[in-house]
């Protein structure tokens, strides 16, 4: 008899977007002349800049020649992608990764979701409250959860992250083995700071825990002094697993290409206590389980690493991050607290007066025909906030802060 991984039945069916879904059609069915603007889910809206496209196609005009044509690729990443990566996005920075600790990916949701398969089944995982929802359903599915209840998983440890602890969260009273963090975050649009990001590197190293670092959306801090990397805090080596993606970054999220970085320090350790590195762990499970990702792809992710390139992307960034700007001055105008937005393209809204996410929700999208995210669906934290998201085009965004402005 076929038996199912019956921890999938703990999983809760995918509840939050099908349900925004659900009362979006509901509303334009009633009301067919209204122009809703869509701000809810996380997906860039901009094209993919001049010089990836051109890499793009020159990457396919070379698998339609003989001489040229590519068939399997490097199964971690072609090299002049991953030297690429090591030298743009950390040696220039002073961080030393090199091009042999990163690992090319078609996303880092399957990265953050497909890492947990090398750590042993009786770890202890910690993710924040609200969440990006990959962590914790990933965890369910690898069967290392009891139960949900209320809003959570038994068996997994939550941190809220709140106004009152500035979204950064506590360390946690019970310890966990892996944790998972992110920064610029997903739904709060906050970040940590060094001094943040020390208190868990040292925390990791004293309890010999890791930390899964989520950077996802890296590419938009605006601030100087925020981190962009984790390695850019001494011993995070030893430590912490950094994921970053050109879908923020670079607008890919339909074209899928990113990357993780395990460097050669970190450790982890067997049942008898002794450490082993992980790194040929990771290589091992991508290389049976995962082919690379196609070389017209890496080819155009290289492509946003040239002086072209790099200043394309800026561009659009600083587009998203302008409606980011305009969101956080209306919004604040119109009496509300707001966080986020500055070094990330979330805005995360506190409702007034208590107002429920979800009631907060009905009430944007029916008085002011815009839809958005109710906090509460990252987590039992988020309740009373609403995540905006900056990724819609600037005439949008602007229409729909003016109806929110006006919004009784
Ligand atoms: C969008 C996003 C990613 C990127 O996922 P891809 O699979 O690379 O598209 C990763 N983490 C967070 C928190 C995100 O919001």
């Amino acid at each position: 008899m076929a038996k199912i991984n019956e921890n999938y039945l703990k999983l809760q069916a995918g509840y939050l977007f099908p349900e925004i879904g659900r009362r979006v059609s509901e509303f334009v069915a009633a009301n067919p002349d209204k122009k809703v603007i869509k701000m809810g889910i996380g997906d860039v809206t901009q094209p993919l800049v001049p010089s990836v496209v051109k890499a793009f196609h020159e990457g396919v005009d070379e698998m339609a020649k003989g001489e040229t044509f590519k068939g399997y690729g490097p199964e971690q990443g072609y090299a002049f992608l991953r030297e690429a990566i090591a030298k743009n996005a950390y040696q220039d920075n002073g961080i030393d990764i090199s091009a042999d600790d990163i690992f090319i990916s078609d996303g880092s949701k399957c990265d953050t979701g497909n890492i947990q398969e090398i750590f042993g089944h009786d770890n202890k995982i910690a993710i924040c409250d609200p969440v990006y929802p990959v962590y914790a359903d990933t965890t369910v599915m690898s069967g290392k959860t009891g139960n949900y209840n209320s809003g959570y998983y038994e068996g997994i440890i939550y941190m809220p992250c709140t106004k009152e602890n500035g979204f950064i969260p506590n360390l946690p009273t019970e310890t966990p083995d892996l944790i998972f963090l992110c920064y610029p975050n997903n739904p709060m649009g906050t970040v940590a700071t060094k001094e943040e990001l020390k208190k868990w590197v040292d925390y990791a190293a004293e309890n010999n825990s890791i930390i899964l670092y989520d950077a996802a959306y890296e590419a938009f801090i605006t601030e100087e002094g925020i981190p962009h990397s984790i390695y850019e805090i001494e011993g995070a080596k030893e430590v912490a697993i950094e994921f970053r993606s050109f879908s923020k970054t670079a607008g890919f999220t339909g074209t899928r290409c990113a990357f993780t970085v395990v460097p050669d320090e970190l450790k982890a350790f067997d049942s008898s206590g002794k450490s082993v590195a992980v790194k040929p762990f990771w290589n091992r499970r991508q290389s049976t389980k995962f082919n690379g990702v196609s070389y017209p792809v890496q080819k155009a992710a290289a492509a946003v690493y040239t002086e072209e390139g790099k200043k394309e992307v800026t561009e659009v960034i600083a587009y998203y991050l302008e409606n980011a700007r305009i969101m956080k001055e209306s919004l604040t105008e119109a009496g509300y607290e707001v966080f986020g937005g500055v070094n990330a393209p979330y805005i995360w809204v506190k409702t007034k007066n208590g107002m429920s996410s979800w009631d907060f929700f009905d009430k944007v999208l029916n008085e002011a025909n815009v839809v958005g995210t109710p906090g509460s669906g990252f987590g039992p934290a988020g309740e009373g906030y609403f995540r905006f998201s900056a990724f819609a085009d600037r005439e949008s965004t602007m229409e729909a802060m003016e109806r929110i402005k006006n919004l009784k």
